[in-house]
């Protein structure tokens, strides 16, 4: 009596009840597989992280005693598909039982249910016990509303688990939002703190996977591989984060700046979504911070935010809208990436950075992702399923559940709305107010139209009124219409024309 249990490669959660106690009678099965590397052309250190902690967890694995069988990317007997592999070892190990926890990515769960319905042996979908909501909640709270505003799901969860509550039922401080106090921007005191996350050397690894004729796109630094890849290295991450980066967390999270990559972000994107961290604990971590005074409870309210509301919160659009979401296009927008997307290479300073560092480390900071560069596909007209392949690929911690959300919802309102209530768009002010990127870059930030206006001013403008049937009767954005419409004919008409520019020639930039 043999059973089968898959182990995915973001299941990488040592406390899972599977691990109880070690049965000589379950076999888990590790698969390195094309299928997963090639679905979306991925960033080097992502494929890299992935494997070297899915190797890390198998080795802990069976040095507790589980058999493990991992079948590596260069493995002989690998069919690099993950239900060829496993229909392989179902035969190799004469297994009567299948198991697998559930997946997050509504592919892999479509692919392994149809799977399992096929199978001579049953098969069980277990809980990935990891997610503070149970992947319909959301949809069950929300109901048939035509917008899923994140804050009112966030403020149930927060009463429904007691987080940052006083004893009578209101929110610590009075307030359930501090966003107010958040927006500060940073001019290099406090100072950054340091990166707390340890190098390691994936050389090996490295030279391994790109044998296997796996392809990627940015920079591996495989000798100098800086994600946690395990349990033990992901909670000291979180340790040294609550100490020296949660304080000033709420205060510059919007902040960005070229002396500084993270600021007081956590970097533990990649550990919770490959669930070597469990949410829990991170949120309990910071609230415990605040209640022993060592973080202002603005800091800790704005990451608990994050991580209980947001989180979970597009974990449940993305059940919920699944698979439609995926081809959401509300503007119709349909621009290809331009080429400086591949290597940073643009003059607008904002976007070389963003890019820049994406393509380096696999990761940048929400303000960016959403305020640089997804703001400017948003106001250019960039496709949104170009771009999602692009975010989907880059970042360290990008799967689908977590990126399609943020990207085609939060980020390109291709959703029409159902996620945000007014799109992210921002011209030169925005960014010139929450970073140092203007000074010294070859635009002008305060001029709208010329040869060396900066582009975002003109597309941003444009932007509304190529949507105004759309937008102009939001009336959050209501000033934004009276501004426009303020503007002189003339400017108006030299605006529409430098966005025309702009947009037939976006590789120029
Ligand atoms: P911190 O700023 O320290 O935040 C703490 C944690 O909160 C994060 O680790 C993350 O788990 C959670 N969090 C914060 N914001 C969000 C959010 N909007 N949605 C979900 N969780 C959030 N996040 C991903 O995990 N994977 C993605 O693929 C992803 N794609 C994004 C694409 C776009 C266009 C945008 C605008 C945002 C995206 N985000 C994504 C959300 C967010 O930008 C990242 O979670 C964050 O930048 C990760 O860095 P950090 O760990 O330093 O986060
Ligand atoms: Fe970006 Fe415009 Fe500022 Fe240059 S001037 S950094 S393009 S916002």
């Amino acid at each position: 009596m043999t059973t089968l249990r898959l182990i995915l490669g973001d299941q990488l959660n040592p406390c899972h009840s599977w691990f109880a106690a070690p049965d000589p009678n379950v076999v888990h099965v590790m698969m390195e597989i094309r299928q997963e590397t090639d679905y979306v052309r991925h960033h080097a250190q992502k494929i890299l992280a992935v494997f070297a902690a899915m190797r890390d967890f198998a080795a802990q694995l069976k040095s507790q005693g589980h058999r493990v069988r991992y079948v590596a990317i260069d493995d002989p007997s690998n069919r690099q598909s993950l239900t060829g592999n496993l229909d392989a070892l179902i035969r190799h190990y004469g297994a009567t039982t299948a198991a697998y926890q559930a997946p997050d990515e509504w592919r892999l769960d479509r692919q392994l249910a149809d799977w399992a319905a096929g199978l001579s042996i049953p098969c069980q979908m277990t809980d990935n016990e990891h997610f503070y909501t149970a992947r319909g909640e959301a949809a069950a709270f929300f109901g048939p509303r035509r917008q899923w505003r994140q804050e009112t799901l966030y403020r149930q969860l927060r009463r429904q688990h007691g987080i940052l509550m006083d004893d009578n039922g209101e929110p610590a401080g009075g307030r359930w939002n501090f966003d107010a106090d958040n927006r500060q921007r940073w001019r290099g005191d406090p100072p950054e703190p340091l990166d707390p996350r340890p190098a390691h050397d994936h050389s090996l690894l490295w030279q391994t996977i790109t044998d296997a004729g796996v392809g990627s796109f940015g920079q591996p630094q495989a000798d100098a591989l800086r994600w946690p890849l395990n349990r033990a290295e992901a909670l000291s991450q979180l340790q040294a984060f609550i100490e020296h980066a949660l304080p000033h967390f709420g205060a510059y999270q919007d902040a960005m700046s070229l002396r500084a990559r993270r600021l007081f972000h956590s970097l533990l994107s990649f550990a919770l979504n490959v669930k070597m961290l469990n949410p829990r604990e991170t949120v309990d971590a910071a609230a415990a911070a605040w209640r022993a005074g060592r973080a202002p409870l603005a800091a800790v309210e704005g990451f608990v935010r994050q991580v209980l509301g947001w989180r979970e919160y597009v974990r449940g659009v993305y059940w919920a809208r699944m698979p439609g979401y995926r081809d959401c296009n509300a503007l119709e927008h349909s621009l290809p990436l331009p080429r400086w997307f591949w290597n940073g290479d643009t003059g607008m300073q904002c976007l070389a950075r963003a890019i820049g560092q994406s393509l380096e480390d696999a990761y940048a900071h929400h303000i960016q992702r959403l305020m640089v560069i997804g703001n400017f596909g948003l106001i250019a007209g960039l496709s949104p399923q170009a771009l999602h392949e692009w975010y989907l690929g880059v970042y360290i911690d990008a799967f689908e559940w977590v990126a399609l959300p943020n990207t085609l919802g939060m980020s390109q309102f291709a959703d029409g709305g159902l996620l945000g209530s007014k799109p992210y768009a921002g011209s030169a002010a925005y960014i010139g107010r929450m970073s140092d990127y203007c000074a010294g870059c070859r635009y002008r930030p305060k001029q709208r139209v010329g040869a060396d206006a900066c582009p975002f001013n003109a597309l941003y403008w444009d932007f509304f009124r190529r949507h105004r049937a759309r937008l102009a009767a939001n009336p959050r954005l209501a000033l934004v219409y009276r501004q426009l419409d303020k503007l002189p004919e003339a400017e108006r008409a030299a605006i529409t024309a430098r966005a025309a520019a702009l947009q037939a020639n976006l590789d120029a930039l």
